[in-house]
């Protein structure tokens, strides 16, 4: 980038050529004059318009030395008092060359500063006053102009060398209002990669320790605020010092960025990822809300950094640890969480390295149980681990078996039946419900299938949907595509849904259950009060059933206030065409008072518990005979 001083020299040699051009032309039209007026014999013509020349001579011979201003001053004002002696000398202000005025005026606006263009303009003015004078009293008699082809000539000429000036210092003024902008831009471009630098690293670009301090600094404001969740996850490399003495820096450093875009590809648009240095990185993690995610997070850092990949024909692998520390639990500043999550960083690597530690010990231990029964649930399905039980949903006014709910239970090898309540949040966390949620839709489909082929009297059967599955978008493909492979009427499926799941107002979810009713299969909401008191959805979705918590449900045996809000509940579902089921019945006299507060259907102990279908069809059979 050029610097001031050498951009200010390239003006002047512009400048000077400028002007040594401007000399010539003018010599050369004066020449012209002179040869002209020879022919008149006006002898004090000719010898201003010699002065003139040796003038404009003298000026070149100042450039010639470097003194560009006197040589600047000495054209204009020679040409000013060339102008003025012949007006005088010949035709007075009607003189063709009074033209030299303006043209002078002109160059001197453009290239000196106001103190000689206004010098100038006195002067010309007290010439062209006194000439006016002069004539008007008689004291001078201007000769007439000549005219005929020579005077043309003459004007022409001076008309030209006039265009001719002003044309080129209007170019060179807009060469140089371009360079300025180029120059002001440059500047900016170079201001802003400076800011860049001072914020970023610059062998990875990711945001510097500095910037990662900064964010925090919002971030714990918000998290303060809100109650938003905040954590610190240091990654560090093991062994990246023996890459880089091995295979030396120039590796070293390609190992980082690709290191650097394998982070970036784990961590959240709404995460900073930063180097704090060397081979440590950061993540200001802002979306993961509790240990069992941030585990999901340090997991998924580890698996991206784990794989090897190909340098010069070489892999290499370099795995890596972490340590991570939560606000406010571990500190509340960015130096003391980072403190923190160092100290488990070191613990992570003394630990056998390639794994991670939370700075508080507990938290490690329920994490690892958790993180552990993730990994074992991934395949769960496919090993044929999970199965459905199957509890049946009884018409209060006549007992009669109207459906079943189907509810999902993990055999484990070694801990035996899993409830569910122990493993679907973690699925939900984990990214696994999706698979485990259509997996169970799917097989009551072909179950309900199965039951008819028994003999059973066709029933509804209700699947337990995660709000999380709603997110992913494909949810009525699966829905649809379970019920043509099973070939179970649409009616005959119905979606069990919390009621947060339709509280949002996020648009894909809206259409989702949108698509989902176009099936025709019904949707119902279970634990219903548990959630939001807001009761648009309700007849915004079409709902069918409403599942009256059974928190509700012992409350109602307690006491005249628990009946109170069930009959309530009960009123508004009847008023919206919308049937209840009360779950969580346990004995008989439950099943009557529900009865008698108008509910429409139960489920609970009363009439047996979740069974596996074997058992299931057994019990209905024997119901039915
Ligand atoms: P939920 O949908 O509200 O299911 C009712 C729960 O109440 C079931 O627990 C059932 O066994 C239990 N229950 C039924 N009758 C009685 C009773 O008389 N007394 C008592 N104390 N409890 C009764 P379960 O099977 O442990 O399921 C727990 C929750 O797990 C379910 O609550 C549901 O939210 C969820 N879940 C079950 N299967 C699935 C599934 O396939 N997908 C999803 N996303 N969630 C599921
Ligand atoms: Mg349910
Ligand atoms: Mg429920």
């Amino acid at each position: 980038m050029p610097n001031g001083p050498v951009h200010a020299d390239a003006m002047r040699t512009l400048h000077a050529r400028r002007l040594r051009q401007l000399i010539m032309l003018l010599l050369a039209m004066l020449a012209t004059f002179t040869l002209a007026s020879t022919r008149f014999l006006q002898w004090p013509v000719f010898g201003s318009l010699v002065a003139g020349m040796a003038a404009l001579s003298a000026a070149w011979w100042r450039l010639d030395r470097g003194h560009e201003r006197s040589a600047l001053m000495i054209v204009l004002w020679s040409v000013t008092l060339l102008a003025t002696a012949i007006l005088w000398l010949r035709g007075g202000v009607r003189d063709l060359f009074v033209l030299a005025y303006p043209l002078v005026l002109v160059l001197a606006a453009l290239t000196t500063s106001p103190r000689p263009l206004l010098a100038l303009g006195a002067t010309m003015a007290a010439s062209l006053g006194l000439l006016t004078l002069a004539e008007t009293k008689g004291w001078m008699d201007f000769t007439p102009l000549p005219t005929g082809g020579w005077s043309f000539f003459d004007r022409v000429l001076l008309l030209a060398v006039l265009a001719v000036c002003v044309r080129t210092l209007a170019l060179d003024l807009q060469a140089a209002v371009h360079r300025a902008e180029a120059e002001g831009s440059r500047a900016k471009d170079h201001a802003a990669r400076l800011a860049f630098l001072v914020q970023h690293d610059a062998l990875t670009g990711l945001p510097n320790r500095l910037l990662v301090q900064d964010r925090f600094v919002q971030a714990e404001a918000r998290a303060r605020r809100e109650g938003r969740p905040l954590a610190l996850v240091v990654i560090d490399l093991d062994d990246f010092r023996r890459v880089n003495d091995s295979l030396g820096h120039a590796v070293g450093d390609a190992v980082l960025q690709r290191m650097a875009e394998r982070l970036r590809l784990v961590v959240a648009d709404t995460d900073t990822l930063g180097r704090l240095g060397g081979d440590e990185f950061v993540v200001l993690a802002t979306e993961a809300g509790d240990p069992d995610a941030l585990g999901v997070l340090a997991q998924r850092l580890l698996d991206g950094l784990a794989e090897p990949f190909e340098r010069a024909g070489l892999a290499i692998a370099c795995g890596s640890s972490i340590g991570i520390a939560q606000y406010p639990r571990d500190g509340n500043s960015f130096e003391s969480l980072l403190n923190r999550a160092e100290a488990a960083l070191a613990r992570a690597k003394a630990d056998g390295r390639n794994g991670f530690r939370f700075a508080d010990p507990e938290v490690d231990i329920d994490v690892g149980e958790h993180l552990r029964l993730v990994s074992e649930l991934r395949g769960a399905a496919d090993r044929g681990e999970l199965e459905l039980h199957y509890q049946p949903l009884v018409r209060l006014a006549d007992d009669a078996l109207v459906g079943v709910e189907a509810l999902i239970r993990w055999r484990h090898r070694e801990r035996g039946l899993v409830p569910p309540s122990a493993f679907i949040p973690l699925a939900e966390r984990g990214g696994l419900i999706h698979a485990i949620g259509v997996w169970a839709i799917r097989e009551a489909c072909l179950q309900a299938r199965r039951w008819d082929a028994r003999g059973l009297a066709p029933m509804v059967v209700s699947v337990n949907v995660s709000p999380v599955q709603l997110g992913v978008g494909d949810l009525d493909a699966r829905v649809a595509k379970a019920l043509a492979d099973s070939t179970l009427p649409p009616a005959r499926l119905q979606l069990e849904l919390t009621e947060s799941s339709l509280l949002g107002d996020a648009s894909p979810l809206r259409d989702q259950l949108i698509r989902l009713r176009a099936l025709g299969v019904g949707l119902s909401i279970d634990d219903f009060g548990t959630g939001y008191s807001n009761l648009g959805y309700l007849q915004r979705f079409a709902v069918q059933s409403l599942k009256i918590d059974q928190s509700f449900v012992r409350g109602a045996t307690r006491g005249p206030q628990g009946e109170a809000i069930v009959r309530a509940i009960v009123q508004l579902a009847r008023s919206l065409g919308i049937r209840t089921v009360a779950e969580g019945i346990e004995d008989p006299e439950t099943a009557r008072r529900f009865a008698a507060l108008g509910c429409d259907v139960g489920q609970g102990h009363a009439w047996g518990p979740p069974l596996p279908s074997a058992d299931f069809v057994a019990w209905a059979l024997a119901r039915s005979r």
